[in-house]
């Protein structure tokens, strides 16, 4: 994304770079003119989304440049109180655009829901019972949320697990039925979850077991989104190491992250740095695509990186995600709060599944950067010079003072609020 307006836009203020997205056609009028006035939640609107409301936390929101994927331009919404991340995504995603962007792949949008069993006298008999009686669970279901079925989704599979006891901790065998649904633009908890209460009663009837409940796992294996980019080692080049050896350093920051889980934790929190700021920004629940992320990253019983880093035949870096992501373009609070609302606007992406696939790149883009930087000139020296600022503000400095306090900051080896605060103290002499 070559615009000249966009030049520079780090230095420019929140209201130039308004104007300078419009003046891009990145931004409509209205759009513009809501931007300009800020987007910030209706009391009213609040007290109405959760209990016992008092009034609103706001978070910077903020935009990440240079996303190319899948061959369409994006500039990425984020809604993130850290600084770095967004500087580090932008950087990221440039030099994975000038390799020709991130490609991504949907696999099918199908959730799962649970109903929990116990008591139950002979699972074998129970399990047969319950595959053979499967039109009528995927009935049930589909009677307790008939809008889902109107609109071409529905409950359309179910499986079953048998979960054994484990006697020396007390706890008894559990059979559980899942339901696999589609819940086409939403991301479904609410739809899933009256459907599995929905079913409770005739599995009871049918296996003479008692539920212990019945609700929506956010480990949605059904529904993984991979991003994926492929970058010439001719620009990975940092300081005095080529781009070979940026290359092969990042592959081993990677197998790193794969053999040992104290680093794969801190790896993939960067990658989530990423998801969860676009994730909050367009709306959607962090807290389940967070979850079912780390689960995923345990799938085959140890921690691990969520990217691959590996190298090409031709000497290409190859880099890769694969994660769940349940998100939706419908639901929740998604139409009606105002930053998320800006969030389509500005994302202009018309389905669930393009929303993941800008995911999935965001959190790519995140971990191509943070590991590129761990590598070559490690990454206190960028993400302290951005924390800066917060630092200036931490020790109360005000106005014109954050940005002079922000700037003598960077000169000092111990950048810390002790530092911020003698600085302050000779700045206001
Ligand atoms: P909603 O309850 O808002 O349901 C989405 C609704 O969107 C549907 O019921 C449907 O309405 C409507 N809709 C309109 N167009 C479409 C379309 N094209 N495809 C699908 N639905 C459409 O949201 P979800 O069920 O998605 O649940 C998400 C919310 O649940 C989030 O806020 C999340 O925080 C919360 N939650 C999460 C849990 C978890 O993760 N474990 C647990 C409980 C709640 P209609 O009925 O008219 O068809």
């Amino acid at each position: 994304m070559e615009s000249k307006y966009l030049q520079k836009f780090y230095d420019k203020t929140p209201a130039e770079r308004i104007t300078a997205l419009h003046a891009a056609g990145l931004l409509n009028e209205e759009a513009t003119a809501k931007l300009h006035s800020g987007l910030s939640l209706p009391q009213e609107i609040a007290d109405n989304m959760i209990e016992n409301q008092l009034s609103t936390y706001d978070l910077p929101y903020g935009v990440a440049l240079n996303f190319l994927i899948d061959g369409k331009d994006y500039i990425v919404p984020m809604a993130i109180e850290e600084p770095s991340v967004i500087a580090a995504a932008s950087a990221g995603a440039k030099i994975i655009a000038k390799a020709g962007g991130f490609r991504t792949t949907i696999q099918k949008r199908v959730m799962i829901g649970q109903v929990a069993l116990k008591n139950i006298l002979d699972s074998d008999a129970a399990e047969q019972l319950i595959l053979s009686h499967r039109d009528e669970i995927l009935e049930a279901a589909n009677a307790a949320h008939p809008s889902i079925v109107k609109r071409g989704g529905g409950a359309r599979r179910i499986s079953v697990r048998y979960l054994a006891a484990v006697p020396d901790e007390g706890i008894p065998a559990f059979l559980v039925v899942h339901l696999h649904v589609e819940t086409l633009e939403a991301m479904g908890a609410n739809i899933i979850n009256t459907m599995m209460e929905g079913v409770i009663p005739y599995l009871e009837h049918l296996t003479g077991g008692e539920a212990l409940m019945g609700i929506l796992t956010n480990y949605a294996t059904d529904c993984l989104a991979t991003a994926e980019c492929r970058i010439p080692s001719s620009l990975l080049g940092r300081g005095s190491l080529s781009g070979d050896e940026v290359r092969d350093r990042l592959i081993e920051a990677y197998q790193f992250a794969y053999v040992d889980p104290y680093r794969a934790v801190t790896n993939n929190k960067g990658i989530m740095n990423g998801i969860d700021a676009i994730v909050l920004a367009s709306g959607n629940d962090w807290r389940a695509i967070s979850a079912g992320a780390h689960a995923y990253a345990s799938r085959n019983g140890q921690y691990r990186s969520l990217t691959t880093w590996k190298k090409a035949e031709n000497g290409d870096l190859l880099g890769s995600l694969t994660l769940p992501l349940p998100i939706g373009a419908v639901g929740g609070s998604i139409n009606f709060h105002p930053a998320a609302k800006m969030t389509k606007e500005i994302l202009g992406y018309r389905s669930a599944s393009e929303l993941e696939s800008i995911i999935a790149s965001v959190g790519l883009a995140q971990n191509f950067s943070a590991i590129k930087a761990l590598v070559t000139e490690g990454i206190q020296k960028g993400h302290m010079g951005l924390h800066s600022r917060s630092l200036a503000i931490s020790a109360g400095a005000v106005g014109k003072e954050i940005e002079q306090l922000s700037e003598r900051l960077k000169g000092e080896k111990n950048m810390n609020l002790a530092t911020a605060q003698t600085l302050l103290a000779q700045i206001r002499g």
